[in-house]
């Protein structure tokens, strides 16, 4: 047996058998990698690779110690992401371009009303290749996806043995001036003007760039001339990248423009599901909704939020549930609703509920009113710095007793009352997004 193994084993006998199942079974060592004084081992994903490293990392050069009377350095990372990103830079060296993610697929992309058009758009181009709308330019905010969408339509391209560039407008610049520098020209027209399919990421960066722009609006002409796809992605709207030359701008604006919005809550929360089963967290449907609701609109924070939760809740053996989960993401819950005011809150539900603001602060006892008055309250309470005498005079309340009153009643609510809680998580998501 590898004395990697054999250290395992060890350590197995000093831990809970849950505990070895869940995580040190998952763990592999490599004994080509490793010499007499560097182990390494490799786990499956992110969650059970950052755990062991802070909980075991330790532990496991003190077994090899043991074992073998000398002292190694253990090295734990991800399966194959050392090899991976090697591979990759040489890729990129190579052809001037990068591969693409294999979990970008459509499967793994949930759809909602923010994204669905670019989701269609997207989807319906990877069916059939240069013959509806060309280019397909996707356009959209930090996070939304843009990129995972324009990937999965190349993997599908990909799957059937087509010619695939995938490129952001850095990676086709760097690669134009390595061409000019060592005048092989040809050599880069002949790739780009090649290819079955070309997806160029962060297209805006394009902006105020003369020389790659001409370029650029070559390759364009070709491959739009030979009836092969473009697929463009960019941070706003063709017409809104400034210092784009008039005929690219036009070219851009051609085929079909999609935009994608921020995700609504049931998008969000459909995506961190998603995110959960791909990276084997458990969470309870009460702490789903609160994650959804905390991030805004970058779904990229997700995958950050449910990797600190889990090692939390190692690091300090507890299960996570919902006030755990609170307390882990007050700093980040804070940072993002810095500017929040009583105003903010108190307006979107008066516009949600039309009634007017004034109304809602005011002494009215009309159901209507007690209503918004006490979701406002209760988005201001949570979603604020505001103390309870501050909320109360802020409500036209008679004092800190009145308020706190008034919160408990809105608690018990928010247990019995399914719709009352529905329309709560629903008005601080929207509150949250703007
Ligand atoms: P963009 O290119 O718009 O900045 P990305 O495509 O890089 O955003 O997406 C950021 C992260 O969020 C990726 O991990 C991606 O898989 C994930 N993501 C974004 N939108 C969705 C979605 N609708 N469903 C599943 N995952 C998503
Ligand atoms: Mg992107």
């Amino acid at each position: 047996m590898e004395i990697g193994q054999e250290v395992l084993l060890l350590l197995k006998e000093e831990i809970t058998e849950s505990e070895y199942n869940r995580y040190i079974k998952q763990l592999s060592y490599d004994s080509k990698k490793s010499t007499s004084d560097l182990a390494v081992f490799y786990a499956p994903n992110a969650l059970v690779c950052n755990w062991i490293k802070s909980k075991y990392t330790q532990k496991i050069a003190h077994l090899f110690e043991v074992k073998n009377n000398s002292k190694v350095t253990v090295s734990i990372s991800l399966k194959n992401q050392l090899d991976k990103r090697k591979i990759k830079k040489a890729t990129e060296q190579k052809t001037g371009h990068s591969l693409l993610n294999p979990s970008h697929i459509f499967d793994n992309f949930m759809v909602g009303g923010s994204n669905q058009f670019a989701y269609a758009a997207v989807k319906s181009v990877s069916e059939k290749a240069g013959q509806l709308y060309n280019p397909l330019f996707i356009y959209g905010g930090v996070g939304l996806g843009k990129t995972h969408l324009m990937q999965a339509a190349g993997n599908v391209f990909q799957n059937q043995g087509k010619t695939v560039i995938y490129t952001t407008v850095e990676q086709f610049l760097n690669d134009f001036i390595r061409h000019v520098r060592n005048k092989t020209m040809e050599r880069f027209q002949e790739k780009y003007r090649k290819c079955d399919v070309l997806l160029i990421d962060d297209i805006q960066f394009l902006s105020n760039k003369e020389g790659i722009q001409e370029e650029f609006f070559h390759t364009f002409e070709a491959l739009k001339g030979a009836g092969k796809q473009i697929i463009l992605t960019a941070d706003k709207h063709p017409k809104k990248i400034g210092g784009l030359e008039k005929r690219l701008q036009s070219r851009f604006e051609h085929g079909l423009v999609a935009d994608i919005q921020p995700p609504e809550l049931e998008t969000k929360i459909a995506i961190i599901e998603n995110k959960c089963e791909i990276n084997k967290v458990k969470l309870t449907k009460d702490i789903i909704n609160y994650i959804a609701t905390v991030i805004e609109s970058n779904v990229r924070e997700i995958e950050g939020i449910l990797s600190k939760l889990h090692a939390y809740s190692q690091l300090m053996h507890v299960d996570i549930d919902l006030a755990f989960t609170k307390n882990v993401l007050k700093d980040q819950v804070q940072e993002n609703r810095a500017n929040l005011t009583m105003d903010i809150i108190t307006n979107s539900v008066s516009k949600d509920l039309n009634i007017k603001p004034s109304e809602i602060r005011s002494k009215g006892r009309s159901k209507n009113l007690v209503y918004a008055r006490r979701i406002a309250i209760y988005i201001c309470r949570e979603l604020t710095q505001s103390t309870m005498p501050q909320l109360a005079q802020y409500f036209g309340m008679k004092d800190h007793t009145a308020i706190s009153h008034t919160l408990k009643k809105i608690n018990e609510l928010i247990v019995n009352d399914e719709d009352f809680k529905v329309k709560i998580d629903e008005l601080t998501n929207k509150i949250t997004s703007v």
